[in-house]
């Protein structure tokens, strides 16, 4: 029997307040639900998307109770809401399933995860020491990078290593860490793709992804001879990994192509900023079939509408001037995040501009 989709008027929670909850908020509340999200106090851009909001810190268990009471099923747009407020929560109202935070709040976890469903990785090892540390330069040389297993994001929490030498001028930051050789690449990109409680599995186009400083620039239909010959192959990987995760909404893997195949880099268990072009460019966005799932409600088709892609970040100050951009030709959407800090690094927003013959 299928599962019941949530009637119109049901509440959707979701657990953080950034962006990515703003605008599966919109797309939530779009469908007829009522939005209640909830995060710590601070800069949450969701509030003004939703219909009430919980701005209490993760180890409030009664907020948490409070804010599961009045939800019908809850969801979360931020990877690394601590396990112990989403045990708060009744197992039976989250979707995706938790488990799929667990594998993926540790960057350890989920390469072994995708490791044993048939992935390749950049060769890594643990580092909890200094001698761990020169034990892993030794054994799988440089270059290479430093990240913290937990919490690192857009580049945060990561230290590249250039050479041996440089190696010997970083210590081990004191919280637990990986050691990554670096890959040779040449286009990163990301599988997206949604699932709802019957299995089923759509994806979306995978876009070429370029970074600077670790965080996301820009994402580009098409993506490219080399990445249209790897997304099958990381394609089973994803689908493996939602299955084996039971995993119901959108989830992301990235992966660098390379020569010898696609590498797996990590994963987020959630909307992703290389999906923000499926707004105007999908037949569905990632938001909105986020939501279909989770609510049991019959997917949409994700087909590019567009022959070309175009999703750029604005960063930082660029975010006070970006009206300007509506200006341009090849009618570019602008989507502003209403941050009200405005600093150096921080996504303010995006474009994207879609079309059959972009400049
Ligand atoms: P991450 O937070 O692990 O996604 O890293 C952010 C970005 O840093 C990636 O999207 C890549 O551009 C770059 N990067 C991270 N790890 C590696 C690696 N092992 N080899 C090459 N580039 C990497």
């Amino acid at each position: 029997m299928s599962p019941q989709p949530l009637p119109p008027g049901s509440t959707i929670g979701i657990l953080g307040g950034g962006q990515l909850g703003r605008m599966m908020a919109m797309a939530a509340l779009q469908l007829g639900y009522r939005v209640i999200g909830y995060a710590p106090p601070g800069d949450n851009v969701s509030t003004s998307a939703s219909d009430d909001f919980f701005e209490n810190g993760w180890g409030e268990k009664d907020a948490l109770a409070a804010f599961a009471s009045k939800c019908d099923v809850v969801t979360w747009e931020f990877e690394n809401v601590p396990l112990s407020a989403v045990e708060a929560i009744p197992e039976a109202m989250l979707a995706p399933h938790p488990k799929a935070l667990g594998v993926a709040q540790d960057r350890l976890n989920e390469k072994r995860f995708v490791e044993e469903l048939g992935a390749t990785c950049a060769p890594y090892a643990r580092v909890e020491s200094d001698d761990d540390f020169a034990r892993a330069i030794e054994r799988i040389g440089t270059p290479g990078i430093l990240k913290t297993v937990r919490d690192g994001y857009d580049g945060k929490g990561q230290w590249r290593i250039a050479n041996a030498h440089e190696a010997q001028g970083v210590r081990f930051p004191g919280k637990a860490c990986i050691y990554e050789g670096m890959v040779d690449f040449e286009t990163e990109f990301s599988v997206i793709l949604v699932r709802n409680r019957e299995g089923d599995v759509r994806y979306w186009d995978s876009t070429a992804n370029t970074h600077s400083g670790g965080m996301l620039d820009s994402s580009v239909l098409p993506a490219g001879a080399l990445v249209a010959a790897q997304v099958e192959e990381a394609r089973a990987i994803a689908a493996k990994t939602a299955d084996a995760l039971g995993y119901v909404g959108v989830l992301t893997l990235e992966f660098f192509a390379t020569r010898a195949g696609p590498v797996f880099n990590e994963m987020a268990p959630r909307v992703h900023n290389s999906g923000h072009w499926t707004i105007e460019g999908a037949a569905t966005s990632q938001f909105e079939n986020h939501i279909r799932a989770i609510a049991n409600l019959p997917l949409g088709g994700t087909e590019t509408r567009f022959a070309r892609i175009d999703m750029r970040n604005i960063v930082g100050k660029d975010a006070l001037t970006a009206h300007r951009i509506l200006a341009e030709e090849g009618e570019p959407h602008l989507h502003l995040y209403g941050k009200a800090e405005v600093r150096e690094g921080r996504k303010m927003g995006h474009v994207t501009r879609v079309g059959n013959h972009l400049p």
